[in-house]
């Protein structure tokens, strides 16, 4: 007989409703605990990829040897007990809404007052021909670095196939152990659907510094084989066959949602949901990377694939479930992340290509490795968004700038305010605004941040 998990009778008395998670990353995991901070009702987690939570975005360090697992997990392994989260790990093949069920793969089920589904991302795969052979993999869960590990041990030669964020991680992962890479990316620039030109062009040239074959406008056609059904080459849309033994497959991640395809839950690219993360079905909700908005909210996208935006929202849903209905309301678009050595911040929106009513104001320093941009409103001044590239700017500052709608002038003045970096580190400001002064023809002058010496802004 199938066992079915009552977790209401085992609910001690007033403790509130079953809430059933189902996934254990940021978004689940954020949602759990302030569900735990705000109520009693019981919270059981369910994940098939690891018993406890770890940072995604640590995986990397782990394959360079700079982590071990265990230092990936933000919390101590007796939090969770101790905090009264159930966590249970298992596979998740179906959501019977009718009856209020969730099945998993080894028949058995548990039954939810309340369904939160934050179930992540899974690699995309387009169908190229070769691509189940062995050596052949996306970097996503935790299983995907076990197989790298197994994968690129002894090898020689890599290829990437995709050029965002886990292209180029995987390229450092993959040099750090001297592994020849080439890296086919489709685009005329690396990651230039999201940065504009000259950043692309910087990072193009930081890729080619780290000894990475980058392939411009380059796209896979086909894997072939050994007879050992292991990957030997690629050929690219040019005819060109590149020898390798490990095929990285980092074109971009989509929603992990095919578990609910035949279920009543509505979904598109992802799980369709309202500002509340309601699903059509009712007491079901959805999270994170696995979610998709039916109208987003101003000046996003409908999926949000990153770190900081599923914490905003496990924290915002677990108001909405413990009964303070609260819309998600996200501030100004924000993102980070490392292309080898170059650090890169982005705050509000800067666009590949720049529209109609924009402007721009662009800085690079003479290594080619450190850039400031800010794009603004060509009538009125006011800031629209910035990038920053090799050096690092507080977070709260530009924040607050993009909503106090300040002008281009104002911000570069004001950049020292801005400065994230320790004070003996080199400033960029004066070669910024001298650039700028020249380009505008105006004598703007710096305004140091308070309570520090403004030696440095002379
Ligand atoms: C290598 C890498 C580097 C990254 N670096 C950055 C970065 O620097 N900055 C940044 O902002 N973002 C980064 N990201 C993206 C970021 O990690 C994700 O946006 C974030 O982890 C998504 O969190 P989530 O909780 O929505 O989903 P996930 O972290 O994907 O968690 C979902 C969990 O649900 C489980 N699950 C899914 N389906 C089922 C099922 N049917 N049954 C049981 N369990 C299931 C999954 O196995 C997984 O454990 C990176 C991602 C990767 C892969």
């Amino acid at each position: 007989m199938k066992e079915t998990i009552d977790i209401r009778k085992l609910c001690i008395n007033n403790m509130g409703k079953n809430i059933v998670i189902v996934g254990n990353g940021i978004s689940g995991i954020t949602c759990a605990r302030h569900v735990r901070k705000l109520s009693k009702h019981r919270i059981t987690v369910i994940s098939s990829e690891s018993e406890h939570f770890f940072s995604r975005t640590a995986l990397m360090y782990i394959y360079m040897g700079h982590m071990k697992f265990e230092h990936t997990k933000p919390y101590e392994d007796h939090f969770w007990e101790k905090n009264t989260i159930d966590l249970i790990k298992k596979f998740v093949t179906q959501v019977d809404a009718n009856n209020k069920l969730v099945l998993f793969s080894d028949g058995s089920s548990i039954n939810y007052d309340v369904l939160v589904l934050a179930t992540g991302s899974k690699s995309n795969k387009f169908g190229w021909p070769g691509q189940d052979y062995k050596g052949v993999q996306g970097l996503y869960h935790l299983q995907d670095l076990e197989n790298m590990e197994e994968n690129t041990r002894g090898i020689s030669n890599a290829v990437i196939i995709g050029g965002g964020l886990i292209g180029i991680e995987m390229a450092e992962m993959l040099r750090s152990r001297k592994i020849g890479v080439t890296f086919l990316v489709r685009e005329k620039n690396f990651w230039d659907n999201i940065l504009p030109l000259e950043e692309a062009k910087m990072i193009n040239r930081h890729i080619l510094e780290h000894h990475v074959d980058l392939r411009l406008e380059a796209e896979l056609k086909e894997i072939k084989g050994d007879s050992n059904g292991r990957a030997s080459s690629i050929i690219t849309n040019k005819g060109e066959e590149i020898p390798c033994q490990f095929v990285g497959l980092t074109a971009g991640v989509s929603p992990n949602i095919d578990f609910l395809k035949n279920s009543d839950i509505e979904i598109d690219r992802g799980i369709l949901v309202n500002n509340f993360f309601e699903t059509n079905v009712t007491d079901v909700y959805a999270i994170g990377d696995c979610a998709q908005f039916r109208v987003p909210p101003a000046g996003r996208k409908p999926i949000e694939q990153v770190w900081y935006t599923g914490r905003m929202q496990g924290e915002v849903l677990a108001k909405t479930i413990c009964g303070e209905r609260f819309p998600y309301s996200p501030s100004h678009w924000f993102n980070s992340a490392k292309f080898f050595d170059i650090e890169y911040q982005t705050y509000g929106i800067v666009n590949s290509q720049l529209s109609e009513n924009e402007q721009t104001f662009y800085w690079e320093h003479s290594s080619g490795k450190i850039s400031f941009r800010v794009v603004y409103d060509k009538n009125d001044k006011k800031i629209i968004g910035f990038n920053v590239f090799g050096f690092r700017l507080r977070h709260e500052v530009c924040d607050e700038w993009l909503t106090q709608k300040r002008t281009v002038d104002y911000v570069i003045e004001h950049l020292p305010k801005a400065n994230f970096d320790p004070e003996f580190y080199r400033k960029y400001e004066p070669e910024i605004i001298a650039q700028y002064n020249k380009q505008s023809g105006k004598n703007l002058k710096l305004k140091a941040r308070k309570g520090l010496l403004a030696t440095f802004l002379k």
